[in-house]
């Protein structure tokens, strides 16, 4: 396959006049159940330029019998491809798990919503939080690059270690291994990136990152159900998904396509959680459904997927969160902290039900 891949790309020139495959420019190409995706390096000034000999080597490639979806990115590290240019370097799709950084990763589980602001990433990482306290060996990476939050939420400044030439360590969030395009690119930054330099960026951070042996990484995904999203469901090797929502109905319009787009490319969803599911009045001591609250469960009945649990509004979860102390550390004894535990339980138990955790 791969040759007939070489021999389309080579009827493709870059704004250099140069056919692909002549250019130096292509990492190694990884097919792998019908999907194929690759690399150009390219600078990142450059990259409006390359956009139109990406397409079209997307669109050759999408042509050839055996194929089911292409997906070639820009990216500006040439240090990554340096390694998987090599014609006989062995392909990341001979790993285990897609990866070698995560081949010694049991699951890979990502969080994902519909839209932003649904509280994905919060509930993300005292999820991973949460499942660390269930005695599990877990990582999180912030894959949502447009707008990273990890650092925030975990009270993170560091700047990650390097190994050898280019693997990044990750830094340690209350035992949770934890890595993020924010510790290394400035958020203005991140938010420029072109789409395409965004997706090979999200395919760096699962490739050059020391994660060593886990039982789960959680990936805080992108919010949204475009290329970003779809690159990281192809790419990662996924168990499954979690769809993050919010009770009203037009989040839950948003999550039934997030879980289509799994769907599309067949990774399984191990569940719903609904976020800011309801209020408890510090007054009254009442229970508030200010949002209809029970949307997610019908959904979840709906689509056949369980409903892995409901996450209250509470200001104390916001203040947490900004506070880089997150709930499930600072209130372990809390109904939150609790809900997020019951949360992590479940899913572990979707994920092994033969393995209790330690
Ligand atoms: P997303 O990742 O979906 O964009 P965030 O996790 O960044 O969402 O959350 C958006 C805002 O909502 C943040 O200010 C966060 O602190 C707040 N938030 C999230 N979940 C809750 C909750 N259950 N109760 C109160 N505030 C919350």
């Amino acid at each position: 396959m791969r040759e007939a891949i070489l021999e389309r790309l080579a009827g493709i020139c870059g704004p250099e006049g140069v056919a692909l495959p002549d250019s130096g420019r292509l990492s190694d190409i990884v097919f792998q159940g019908g999907r194929v995706y690759f690399f150009i390096s390219v600078a990142a000034s450059e990259a409006g330029r390359w956009e139109e000999a990406r397409k079209a080597a997307e669109t050759a490639v999408a042509g050839l019998d055996g194929v089911s979806s292409v997906m070639v990115s820009l990216t500006s590290d040439s240090a990554a491809i340096d390694s998987t240019v090599r014609k006989s370097a062995p392909s990341p799709a001979d790993a285990p798990a897609g990866f070698p950084a995560l081949a010694e990763v049991r699951h890979v589980v990502a969080v994902a919503s519909g839209k932003g602001g649904v509280g994905k990433s919060t509930t993300a990482c005292n999820l991973a939080l949460a499942l660390r306290g269930l005695g599990l060996r877990v990582g999180i990476l912030d894959a949502d690059i447009y707008g990273p939050s990890m650092p925030k939420l975990f009270g993170l400044r560091a700047k990650p270690a390097v190994i050898g030439e280019r693997t990044l360590v990750p830094l340690d969030g209350f035992g949770v291994k934890v890595m993020s395009i924010g510790f290394v690119v400035d958020e203005a930054k991140a938010l420029v990136w072109r789409g395409p330099m965004v997706m090979g960026a999200i395919t760096q951070m699962l490739r050059d990152v020391a994660w060593g042996a886990l039982d789960v990484l959680v990936v805080d995904m992108p919010p949204g159900t475009g290329d970003a999203q779809l690159t990281m469901a192809q790419s990662a090797n996924l168990s499954g998904a979690v769809i993050v929502s919010t009770p009203q109905d037009l989040a839950l319009i948003d999550a039934r396509k997030g879980v289509a787009m799994f769907g599309q490319v067949g990774v399984p969803i191990l569940g719903l959680i609904e976020n800011m599911s309801y209020f408890v009045c510090d007054e009254c001591g009442k229970r508030h459904e200010i949002f209809s609250h029970g949307g997610a469960a019908r959904e979840a009945a709906k689509l056949g997927v369980p409903l892995l649990g409901e996450i209250a509004l509470d200001p104390l979860i916001r203040e947490r969160s900004d506070g880089g102390t997150p709930i499930v550390i600072t209130e372990p004894d809390s109904p939150h902290a609790l809900a997020y535990r019951r949360i992590a339980e479940t899913l572990w138990h979707g994920l092994e039900p033969d393995i209790a955790p330690p």
